[in-house]
């Protein structure tokens, strides 16, 4: 059998592994941050009839510059911003794939504040851009200081930031953003997955776009929104950013069924994130009783928490996966990730993890 090393493959990409967080058919998959309650029956309704409806023309491309759907997230968003600042793709990591097509690749580089979110690193490799990174604070914060002395250190192209931060649920200050975006010429993409589990009245990074014409604010609809499968990601920016996206993606890159489906949720926002509140609940009721269990628990404003004190952190994960129960092993020392889902698969996790030496 020909193997990846028998391949003509791009030097860059030699002996790399791809993602790979598991995929098991568990009963509890609390593991890669999905809204883990089901889709509301009217939604799912409403979507399958928009999809019914587009199948009429499936014969024809798409609208190869989404305007409905921008015009949809635009609105969702609020805050004034226009359907021209909004970007959209198959997920935030093909939003993401787009910018560092357009403004990293060979001879250029981006940098990160690890741990966070692994895709970064790996769309930057994939896109022969260099990786670079910068250390954070204690608990994985990210002072405006520390922030822009790496800036400073390191000159990139690019700046990833994520807030709040993935794996590690850190918030992170707009003083940050606005610093990092100060002390950089280049761009600076704000990676907000996470913005809708936020404490209530908290600040977007959207509230920094005006004047800010190199800032870049990311969003999905895989986590709080319920829409993992339908695979939607978005930004917003300057027109003249999204402008420049238009240069790197694949003509019709938005098929007509995702268009359709993902207007029609967004049609229905208000019962999408109807389990916000609930999904902030568990992940609060987490950090309680991860701590009452002995375990250190990280402060979190997103959908799951990150808990150090686990011994054995790889036999933690296997005892679990024994029970149903699919957690995150990110190879963080001592430390595992778990999901906020559902109060009775909270309780199950609890339960079992309860029972396990650590
Ligand atoms: C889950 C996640 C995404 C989502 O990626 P999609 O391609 O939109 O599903 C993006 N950024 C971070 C930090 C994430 O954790």
């Amino acid at each position: 059998m020909t193997s990846l090393a028998d391949l003509p493959i791009r030097d860059d990409l030699r002996g790399l592994t791809p993602y790979g967080a598991p995929q098991k058919p568990v009963r509890i998959a609390l593991n890669v941050n999905e809204n883990t309650h089901p889709v509301p029956p009217e939604v799912i309704a409403h979507v399958t009839a928009a999809i019914e409806r587009e199948m009429r023309s499936i014969n024809r491309y798409p609208d190869r510059e989404f305007t409905l759907l921008r015009e949809h997230l635009a609105g969702y968003l609020g805050g004034g911003l226009a359907p021209e600042q909004i970007w959209a793709a198959n997920g935030s990591n093909e939003v993401i794939q787009h910018i560092l097509q357009a403004f990293g690749g060979p001879g250029r580089r981006v940098l990160g504040f690890p741990p966070t979110y692994s895709m970064h690193a790996i769309i930057a490799t994939g896109t022969g851009t260099q990786w670079v990174e910068g250390a954070r604070d204690d608990d994985y914060r990210l002072s405006p200081e520390t922030a822009a002395a790496a800036v400073e250190r390191t000159d990139p192209d690019l700046v990833f930031l994520c807030a709040p931060n993935n794996p590690t649920g850190t918030p992170l200050g707009l003083d940050t953003i606005a610093a990092v975006y100060e002390a950089s010429r280049g761009i600076v993409m704000v990676d907000e997955a996470y913005a809708e589990f936020m404490p209530e009245g908290k600040a977007s990074a959207l509230s920094l776009l005006e004047g800010r014409p190199r800032l870049v604010v990311s969003r999905t609809m895989s986590k709080a929104f319920a829409f993992a499968g339908g695979r939607l990601g978005y930004l917003a920016a300057e027109p003249a950013l999204t402008d420049a996206l238009r240069l790197v993606r694949l003509p019709y890159h938005l098929s007509a069924l995702t268009q359709a489906a993902a207007v029609a949720a967004l049609e229905h926002a208000a019962a999408m994130l109807a389990t916000v509140g609930a999904i902030r609940d568990q992940r609060d009721r987490l950090v309680v009783e991860l701590a009452r269990l002995g375990y250190a628990p990280h402060e979190s404003w997103a959908n799951f928490v990150l808990f150090g004190g686990v011994t054995d952190p790889h036999a933690t994960f296997e005892r679990l996966l024994e029970h149903d129960i699919l957690i995150r092993d990110l190879g963080i020392a001592n430390h595992l990730r778990v999901t906020a889902g559902t109060e009775a698969e909270t309780t199950e996790f609890l339960e079992v993890l309860g029972r396990i030496n650590r």
